[in-house]
Order: structure tokens, then sequence, then C-alpha cells
């Protein structure tokens, strides 16, 4: 529960300026059984309705995203901090994909059939029925976004718990879908934990989580008593391994951004760069270089490449990883972390070890922390060392990355660039960052049930 809810209402606060950039009634958990019985009840009719009848109305909700980008995107930008020209493309993002999204949604469910020589048999995707989304505040429409389409598209009706963080632009998200979607197909519940909870507990059939690993595992326990189905798409600490034969350039640049776009604050940051000793002084030199050239101020002003921290919270949390390392022998490279308000320079911190949080939990700030290592097995051991499993890049000589790469425990793998995978591929964490994914033709079936009608064969 953040510190920021006094009252029935929401404020949603500039984490540049501290000013209130609007507000939202908080959904009395008393009421969340009601809607999620009158989402019961809208599902009847939804499920009836074909694929494309399903996507002819999200894609009209996708044009008016489309031509709605500057406003909203600004929004997005006073809401949440980060450079307007990301915020715009996020909510333009959203929308301008809507057409293929869907399209490859409905190929994804349609039936498979099957026989053998005495069996025919027909897989269907259905809807399970009621679907909670409950979302984070770093991309607070696409975090949105990518769980309510492919949970409408597959039939189910979804009732959205956007982070108290940013409850504007997913209020105004809704309302532009909801405007071309039958009543209670897609409902918004806001507040924090409190409501989370309540939806989760409630008669819901399937709860589709991105957020901590620490919401991640209540909500599976919440979950279990019912046997609910739960995706979870959970935090990250993303290894960046720089092998001898890197393009050193390339490496720091790629370390550069990837530590610090959206102020570090994106599930597949780069949170540890374990770097060849061989190479390690001219990459520590050239990722500063690198830091030194994204601006840091308000999302709103033109030049700012790195916005501020979401809130205080999450800027001390930083902080006090960057003491903890310093106490314990890190040396910070250039200019420190210095905080003005929730603005936090981006930092590099050289001689970092596994026995600093910074190394080991999730830090979600704009600090590049190196450690050096002497062959690619220790490289692959430190990589591992870490509960987490989302993204991990490997950066050398494409064979070689490509051979190391394949020794990480990560779920998505760049070589030579960052993690994400050709169009059609899963996004999906290993180990404590994931249970269950989204996208590709297995992520979209994980919103259906799937249902076997079979026959025999006349003989
Ligand atoms: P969070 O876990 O604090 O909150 C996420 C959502 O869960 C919010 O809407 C919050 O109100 C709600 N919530 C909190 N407690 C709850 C409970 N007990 N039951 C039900 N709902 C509850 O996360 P955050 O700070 O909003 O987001 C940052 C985290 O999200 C980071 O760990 C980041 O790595 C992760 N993330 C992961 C991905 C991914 O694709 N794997 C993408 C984006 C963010």
């Amino acid at each position: 529960m953040t510190d920021i809810i006094t009252a029935p209402v929401l404020h949603s606060l500039n984490p540049a300026t501290g000013e209130v950039v609007g507000s939202v009634p908080i959904t009395p958990v008393r009421e969340i059984p009601a809607m999620i019985q009158r989402a019961r009840e809208a599902q009847r009719e939804w499920r009836r309705m074909s694929l494309e009848d399903r996507a002819a109305c999200l894609v009209r909700g996708g044009k008016v995203l489309v031509e709605r980008a500057d406003e909203l995107g600004r929004l997005l930008t006073r809401e949440m901090g980060k450079p307007l020209r990301e915020g715009v493309g996020e909510v333009r993002g959203c929308g301008a994909w809507m057409e293929e999204e869907t399209r490859d949604i409905a190929a994804a469910l349609q039936p498979d059939h099957l026989e053998d020589e005495r069996t025919i048999s027909t897989v269907f995707h259905d809807p399970y029925g009621v679907c909670a989304a409950i979302t984070p505040w770093n991309f607070p429409i696409s975090m949105p976004h990518s769980l309510v389409i492919p949970a409408l598209m597959a039939g189910n009706t979804v009732i959205l718990k956007p982070s108290e963080e940013t409850p504007l632009i997913a209020q105004a998200y809704v309302e532009v879908l909801s405007a071309f979607l039958p009543s209670d197909v897609l409902s918004i519940v806001h507040g924090a934990d409190e409501q989370g909870k309540a939806l989760v507990a409630g008669d819901v059939d399937i709860i589709a989580f991105t957020g901590s690993r620490e919401t991640g595992k209540k909500i599976l326990g919440s979950a279990s008593g019912g046997l609910k189905r739960v995706i979870l798409e959970l935090g990250g600490k993303d290894p960046l391994v720089v092998l001898h034969d890197a393009d050193i350039d390339k490496a720091a640049r790629f370390a550069a951004l990837n530590s610090f776009r959206n102020a570090g604050q994106v599930c597949v940051s780069t949170e540890r760069i374990y770097v060849d000793e061989r190479i390690a002084p001219e990459f520590e030199q050239a990722l500063l270089r690198h830091a030194g050239e994204l601006p840091v101020g308000a999302g709103e002003d033109e030049s700012t490449r790195i916005g501020p921290m979401i809130n205080l919270r999450q800027r001390d949390h930083v902080l006090s990883h960057v003491d903890d390392a310093v106490k314990k022998g890190a040396h910070v490279l250039g200019q420190g972390p210095s905080a003005q308000g929730n603005f936090l320079q981006p930092t590099v911190l050289t001689g970092v070890s596994h026995e600093m949080d910074i190394m080991r939990e999730e830090t979600f700030g704009p600090v590049a922390c190196v450690m050096r290592f002497r062959n690619d097995d220790e490289a692959i051991a430190l990589a591992n060392d870490t509960p987490f499993g989302l993204g991990a890049a490997v950066f050398g000589e494409e064979e070689h990355a490509a051979q190391i790469g394949r020794q990480l425990d990560a779920g998505m793998i760049g070589i030579n660039k960052g993690c994400g995978g050709a169009a059609g591929s899963p996004w999906v964490g290993a180990k404590q960052s994931g249970y269950g994914y989204h996208s590709s033709r297995e992520g979209h079936r994980q919103f259906t049930q799937a249902r076997v009608v079979s026959r025999s064969k006349p003989s």
C-alpha cells in the first residue's frame, strides 16, 4: 500500500514534480465480488462472438489509441516520468499493433485436428471465464495491454487492476477500448494491494499478473486454494556477459542504454555486467562515456533521455543498494548517484561482488554494476548465480557468444543484442522470474482451457 492513498480517492503524482496529475476513486473492496459477477454474466455473450468479431471491436479501440497517442502519451509521461517520446511511442505501439496482434492471436486459437488409426480428435481452445489482470507501473499501458488483449481475444472477460502509481493512463486505456465492447467485458478496479488481494481471492478463473517476484509468490499462494490458473511475469536480475572478443564500444553502449533506459525501471534492464578482465579497463571507460551521454530530467523536457524514479521509496531502495555496495568495497566510477527529488544520476560501479545486495536483489534503478571474470566458465557460473532468470545478453564473437548464451539459465538470451525475440517468440522468464509466459502461440493459448473432443473412426 503506498503513502499516496489517503482517502477514497487515489491521487496520481507526477514523479518529476510531485504535483497531482489527477485522481480516480478507489474501488471499495466490498464492490469487487459484484463486479466479478457482472463480468461473468457478460462473458456468456462475449464468448459466443467469433474471434473475428472480437478482434474487430479491439481494432476499433486500437485506432483511437493511435489517434490520441500524443495526448495519452503526455498523460503517461506526466504520471510515470519516462521521456515523452517513449510515452507517446508506448501508446501508439499498443494501438498500431492491434490489428496484427489480434490476427496472430486468432490464428493461435484455431482448433487443432488430430487423428490416429482409430480416433479423430479436435482440440478446442476455449475461454476460462473471468480473468483478473494485475499490472505494474513501469510500462503503464503496454503491460495491461499485453494481458488484456490475449485474454479478451480468447473470449474471457477481464477486470484490470493497474498499479496504484499509474491509474490515469490505465483508466484512459480501459475507456478507449470499452467504447467498442459490450458492458462489463472490460472493467477496472483502482487501488493497491487490498484491491489486488480481493480480486485474486474472488470468483475469477484465471489471474494474469506482471510485477515483482514477492507479489507473484503471494498471488500464487492465494490462488492455490481454488486451483485457479495463474500466469506470472516477474522481476529479473539480468546479466550481460562481455567476452574478450567483443566489440568493446558496442557492448559498452548497449550496457549503458540497457542499464539506464526508463531510469533502470525495466524488468529486462541489465542489472549485472560481467566483463573479461583482459578488456575490463577499456570497457569501463567506454561505459562511463556512454553513461555521460544520457541527460537526466523531466520526461516532458525534449532533451531528457532518463526520467525520474517513480517515487521516493524506489529512489531510496536504489540508494541503499549503492550504499551497501560501497561499504563492501565497490568503487563509484565518475559521478555518483547524487539524488535530487526523485531524480538519480546514472551511476557506474566497479569492483562489485556477489556479497552485495546490488548483485543479488532486483535494484530497478539507473546503476551499472561491473564485475571482472577470468575465464568463460567463471562468467557462466556468475551469470547463473541468481534465483532470477528473465533475460540475459552476451557480447562477443558471434559463435563464441552464442555458445556461452546457450549455457545461461534465462528465458530470453540476446547475442550481441537485447533479449527480445523475433515476432512470435514467447516473452518468458525462467526460474523465479516467471510462471507461465505470454506472446507466441503457446502464450496466447494459456488464456484458454484446452478441450479435446474425440470420436472413433468408422471401421
Ligand atoms: P508490484 O509487485 O509491487 O505490484 C504489481 C501490481 O500488483 C500492482 O498493481 C499492485 O497494486 C499489485 N499488488 C500488490 N500486492 C498485491 C497482492 N498481495 N495481491 C494482488 N495484487 C497485489 O510491482 P511494481 O513495483 O508495480 O512493478 C515492478 C516489478 O514488476 C519489478 O519487479 C519488475 O521486474 C516487474 N515487471 C516484470 C515484467 C515481466 O515481463 N516479467 C514486466 C514489467 C515489470
